[in-house]
């Protein structure tokens, strides 16, 4: 069977740790979308480690860590992650890269750094990883698959094709030197050398582990509200972030994922530009932003400083709606503990009238939060494995919340570390 870990928010929801948790019992953890532009904090015996490309599981023996063709793959630095887990003593973990997963080109990287240069002050906050450039052409149908990487015949009619197009804009709309064509073709060499002991037809692995009774795990990247089609356009990143495309990213059938995962954080936090209806500023979310996550609300990938905002029911229930969420994670709940009272956006006022359904973007910027104070608990919950054992406040909160959202909350994560977990019983589980 196949389960799916996703966010419901803007990303940083906690999904690595998740997952991380959750593959104790999978054989595959497959990522299916997004790059190296998003980053998974996870905290386990081996210390505590960023990853970008490689799925969360890798740090257990028993799984395969699967590249989907839905990724964008950038080769270096899928090598270095492998390194960087192996140079700390994890043992080299089982890899399979899609032949039909597309490849991020030097040039992609260097195409968002001049987009976000030229856009100046209307720049996206891009991570210039080359995410948008790379979707882009693999849409346009230039982009380069694995499998061509084997293909020199191939290689040598198709880099001048699309050099030729590439280097127009270079020289007219950036004034940025050209690519070399040799220097290209002698890179791609070196990312096949690289990724040829990984490479295998994902799809078929897939299908025939699930023939076996297998348990596949489905990693996403980022959340609903970044997804192109339902997230916040144009702010959102350039692959559905929605456990939907999990079937299309990894190459499996769409009835065989049965669990829906769908992580939310006890608070809001977001990356980059766009509409952030419950977010706050100053001291207040100063205080947030260094006491979240484990150690700030800082880009794993980027060390930003994340916008901090409070838990929104209306983005979260829209969240957890477009992703088919059976089972909410919601995660961080320990960070709240320092606080009196806790304000929970409950509803949009959008022209004077409030709705609790998430609007189109145009509206959304116009939307002023609703928001409700619940008391605080003014305890450490870290620690605690029973429900039960919660503050009665702290409860409350979680029940509150998945009132308003109409999703199961099932696990309830009280700290960083992989057991720290506690599962419930939901009136809302199906
Ligand atoms: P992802 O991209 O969705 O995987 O999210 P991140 O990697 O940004 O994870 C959020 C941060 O919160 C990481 O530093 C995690 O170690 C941390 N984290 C996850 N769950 C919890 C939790 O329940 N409590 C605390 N304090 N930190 C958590």
């Amino acid at each position: 069977m196949i389960k799916a870990v996703v966010g419901a928010n803007w990303g940083d929801e906690g999904k690595g740790k998740i997952t991380d948790m959750l593959a104790e019992k999978a054989d595959y953890i497959v990522r299916f979308q997004g790059g190296a532009n998003a980053g998974h904090t996870i905290v386990n015996d081996y210390g505590k480690f960023a990853l970008h490309t490689l799925p969360s599981g890798v740090f257990y023996n028993h799984t395969t860590s699967v590249i989907g063709n839905g990724v964008a793959l950038n080769i270096p630095i899928l090598f270095n992650e492998i390194k960087s887990i192996t140079d700390k003593g994890v043992p080299t973990p089982k890899i399979a890269v899609s032949d039909r997963c597309q490849i991020v080109m030097p040039y992609h990287i260097l195409f968002d750094e001049y987009e976000e240069e030229r856009l100046g002050k209307a720049s996206f906050g891009s991570t210039k990883s080359g995410i948008a450039p790379f979707y882009s052409d693999k849409y346009a149908k230039i982009g380069f698959q694995v499998s061509e990487l084997f293909d020199d015949e191939l290689l040598e009619e198709k880099i001048p094709r699309v050099c030729a197009q590439k280097n127009v804009l270079l020289e007219h709309l950036y004034h940025k030197p050209a690519i070399d064509e040799k220097e290209l073709l002698n890179t791609l060499h070196e990312y096949r050398d690289m990724i040829a002991p990984y490479v295998c037809d994902v799809s078929l692995m897939l299908h025939k582990a699930l023939e076996e009774g297998k348990t596949v795990l489905l990693e996403g990247q980022l959340g609903t509200l970044k997804d192109p089609d339902h997230g916040i356009y144009p702010m959102v990143t350039s692959s559905s972030t929605l456990a939907a495309y999990g079937a299309i990213g990894a190459g499996v059938a769409p009835y065989e994922i049965k669990q829906i995962v769908t992580v939310c954080k006890a608070y809001s936090s977001a990356v980059g530009a766009g509409a952030f209806v419950s977010e706050i500023f100053g001291d207040e979310a100063d205080e947030l932003r260094r006491r979240g996550g484990d150690g700030g609300e800082f880009g794993a990938t980027t060390g930003r400083p994340r916008r901090m905002g409070w838990f929104d029911c209306v983005a979260s229930k829209y969240g957890c709606r477009m992703q088919g969420t059976t089972d909410v994670a919601f995660t961080v709940l320990d960070v709240l503990g320092y606080l009196d009272e806790i304000p929970v956006c409950v509803g949009y006022e959008i022209d004077g009238e409030v709705t609790t359904d998430f609007p189109v973007t145009s509206k959304l910027e116009k939307a002023k939060p609703v928001l409700k104070n619940l008391p605080g608990w003014k305890e450490d919950i870290r620690g605690i494995k029973n429900y039960e054992d919660l503050p009665e406040n702290c409860r409350n909160y979680v029940e509150f919340i998945e009132q308003q959202i109409g999703y199961p909350i099932t696990m309830v994560s009280n700290g960083p570390g992989r057991s720290d977990i506690i599962y419930r019983k939901s009136p809302l589980s199906k």
